[in-house]
């Protein structure tokens, strides 16, 4: 998506450790009205597809997953994160390790928001190494929920989570692709 290749070519900054920060239009302050667009586009690519919950994880996904489901009419889930101490028999769980803090956590929802007539379409900020994502298509393996896909706002696709994604057959749809990226040369995209 051209405009959000500008806005972050314009906006974005890139940090040692490979990390692009966004934090003016996505990840701290949200730019509601530019990130309504990128709902719309979530909604147009995956419009025929019945989707009746959109699932995220938080936090950093909450907002763009709202933004997006007013054009679905249809609730978000978020993961939360817990302690495996507080797992219980009326969640489903599974563990991500987060790229920008490089720690691991247990990440859960409530049986009763997630099931088998459930058609979800999963969305979130960044795809890098897929451990998030991962783990969210874990929760609706075990909720025997269907996954139409994935809309991701940023896939860094020189890490191998969307390739090792996709070749499971689970439709990915991102609307910047990067395709490399330094403090150097700056962001080039695919
Ligand atoms: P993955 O689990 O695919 O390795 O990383 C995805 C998660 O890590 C996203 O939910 C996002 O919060 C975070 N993330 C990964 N790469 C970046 C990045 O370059 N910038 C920011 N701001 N977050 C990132």
């Amino acid at each position: 998506m051209k405009l959000l290749e500008q806005k972050i070519i314009t906006e974005g900054k890139v940090r040692p450790g490979d990390v692009l920060k966004v934090d003016c239009f996505l990840n701290h302050q949200m730019d509601v009205d530019f990130l309504c667009q990128l709902g719309e586009e979530f909604h147009r690519l995956y419009a025929d597809c019945g989707v009746n919950k959109i699932l995220t994880i938080e936090a950093s996904g909450i907002g763009i997953a709202c933004l997006t489901a007013q054009f679905f009419h249809c609730p978000v889930l978020f993961a939360k994160k817990a302690k495996t101490s507080n797992l219980s028999d009326k969640l489903w769980a599974s563990k991500v390790h987060s790229y920008t803090h490089n720690t691991d956590h247990d990440v859960i929802v409530a049986k009763k928001f997630l099931g088998e007539g459930d058609r979800v379409l999963i969305i979130d900020d960044f795809l890098a190494n897929g451990s998030a994502l991962n783990a969210l298509l874990d929760l609706c393996r075990q909720a025997g929920a269907t996954v139409v896909g994935a809309g991701i706002v940023i896939e860094k696709a020189y890490q191998p989570g969307g390739e090792v994604i996709r070749r499971r057959g689970i439709r990915v749809e991102s609307l910047a692709r990067i395709a490399s990226m330094s403090v150097e040369d700056g962001i080039q995209f695919c």
